[in-house]
């Protein structure tokens, strides 16, 4: 921590304690019995036009809300607001931006019931789940903040010549544009958009098409902080209509992109293939994430981390786990181990307080699971898996399950959702095993189960990963404890929520006077 500029990480609300649980559910309740909108957010203020509806993913027959896409005209409007006011932003200085975001966390944690609340009905998120994502946003903001006092506060003074003065100074690019996916719809939303703010840039956010509500709710919150309208617009919309006309236009200075590998790769061509000047993409993707349990580990806490692991969220966490390697030893026991917690978990409406998974997110995601479920009949050997009954038929469930492979290049890519592979192996595989976790060409997650040091230490040595956990669950990076982020197919860097973050979103300027 830096003692100059000192922060916290958000301390949430109980889950324990009815004192606090009991007004919680009433929001929520209330939250999901409200109908929201959304719609592009220029200058401020919200359009109008014909909206869509927005449904909960937990029962399809329930209208969270409405969005108005956003249409080319907007677009332009929105580009020419952000380009003209983008160089004053950046000459209020750092410690006003860090102001408007330390408001802005304060509001989001006043708010943080119904905000769980739209993020449950939205989503399909549990309440643990919704909280942690609130807590996670309010730390982006006074993260950033903080990063950006220490950072950008004043010039750094550097050496020269006597009679010379020299100096560094950080900027704002320009206008920056943040592209965000669904499963995290509030904290990787305003972590983006908060980075890109406290550097000196003004923003465009396209938020993810099945999750404008929050989006717009969270940019309406960040306004009523104090940072001005055109400063900071919302262009809810389709990937590739909305997303590709910005990514072509040249007033676009920079891109934070979170998703898909594949959509990443998209952007990084059209940014390469367009007129004017070249321009930075922090890219986060996804991953095939692995966790390693050695004959030493100890099974109970095996499983708890397994299931936390692979199954918490519906699975749709890119840092989730999808294989777990088990020394042959141990296998039995943890495989018999697991089905017996699987049993146990209660799959239904996030917005209980008992429930440990909700729904995936929409029709698609749920059609790529099961086409994934016949393949693994086919190819895999069935070890566990959950029971569905007729309540779960009005929204989109998944029974989380676990299938038996033979080995990591089965699967090609990231299957997000609450799927799990095991793969058995010998101690004298270990090389192998180290071998085939950086032949995938992701480097997200990495979970290691031993109670031998030496071994997780070898472990973090030999792999090109970016996360690694050793002795606990994958999931639930904490800003500034756990900065995120990985390398190859999982992304370019820098890591959220980590102290090198903001710097990536800044250009550096020398000044050299004679005096
Ligand atoms: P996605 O399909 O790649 O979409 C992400 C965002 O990109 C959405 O806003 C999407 O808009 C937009 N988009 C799609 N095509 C585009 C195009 N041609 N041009 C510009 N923008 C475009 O990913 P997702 O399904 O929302 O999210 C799940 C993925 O995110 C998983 O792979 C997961 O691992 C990854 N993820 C990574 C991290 C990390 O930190 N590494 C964190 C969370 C999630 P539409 O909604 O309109 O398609």
């Amino acid at each position: 921590r830096d003692e100059q500029y000192p922060w916290a990480n958000a301390a949430g609300i109980d889950l324990a304690d009815p004192l606090e649980v009991v007004p919680l559910l009433k929001i929520v309740e209330d939250t999901a019995a409200t109908r929201h909108r959304a719609a592009p957010i220029v200058g401020g203020q919200l359009l109008p036009g014909e909206a869509r509806a927005v449904m909960n993913p937990a029962d399809h027959s329930v209208q969270v809300g409405e969005v108005v896409e956003t249409g080319r005209q907007t677009i332009d409007t929105a580009l020419a607001r952000a380009s003209a006011v983008q160089p004053g932003w950046d000459a209020r200085g750092a410690r006003f931006r860090a102001q408007c975001l330390e408001q802005a966390a304060n509001l989001m944690e006043e708010q943080s019931e119904s905000l769980i609340g739209l993020i449950a009905a939205e989503a399909g998120r549990t309440i643990d789940d919704a909280l942690s994502e609130v807590r996670e946003a309010v730390d982006f903001c006074r993260y950033y903040a903080q990063q950006a006092r220490a950072h950008m506060g004043s010039p750094e003074a550097l050496p020269g010549p006597t009679g010379e003065v020299n100096e560094l100074s950080l900027h704002g690019r320009g206008v920056w544009l943040c592209i965000s996916p669904w499963n995290f719809p509030l904290a990787i939303f305003v972590g983006q958009v908060t980075a890109a703010l406290a550097a000196g840039n003004s923003v465009i956010a396209k938020p993810a098409e099945q999750t404008p509500l929050i989006a717009a709710r969270a940019v309406q919150l960040l306004h009523a902080a104090g940072i001005p309208g055109d400063v900071l617009h919302l262009l809810p919309g389709e990937g590739a209509a909305v997303g590709g006309a910005l990514l072509a236009d040249q007033r676009i200075a920079g891109v934070a992109f979170t998703g898909s590998t594949e959509t990443a790769k998209l952007i990084n061509r059209q940014l390469a293939d367009r007129d004017g000047p070249i321009v930075p993409l922090i890219a986060e993707t996804g991953g095939l994430n692995v966790m390693l349990v050695d004959a030493t580990a100890l099974p109970e806490q095996v499983v708890d981390d397994v299931i936390t692991s692979a199954f918490q969220s519906a699975g749709q966490r890119c840092s989730a786990l999808r294989v777990l390697y088990l020394q042959e030893d141990i296998a039995d026991k943890v495989i018999a181990m697991l089905r017996g917690a699987m049993a146990e978990l209660k799959i239904g409406n996030p917005a209980a307080l008992s429930t440990d998974i909700g729904p995936v997110i929409d029709l698609d995601a749920r059609q790529m699971l099961e086409r994934h479920e016949q393949r693994m009949r086919r190819e895999a050997k069935v070890l566990a898996s959950c029971k569905l009954d007729e309540s779960h038929s009005a929204g989109y469930f998944v029974a989380p399950q676990v299938y038996e492979i033979e080995s990591l290049a089965q699967l090609e890519r990231e299957v997000f959702g609450p799927v799990l592979h095991v793969i058995r192996y010998k101690v004298a595989d270990i090389p192998e095993v180290l071998a085939d976790i950086n032949a995938s060409g992701y480097g997200l997650t990495l979970g290691v189960h031993s109670r031998i040091d030496g071994f997780a230490r070898e472990v973090f040595k030999a792999t090109r990963v970016g996360n690694t956990y050793i002795n606990r669950n994958m999931v639930g990076a904490v800003v500034g404890v756990n900065p995120f982020g990985g390398q190859g197919l999982s992304g370019t860097g820098p890591k959220a929520g980590g102290p090198h973050y903001l710097l990536r979103f800044v250009t550096e300027k020398t000044r050299t006077d004679n005096v």
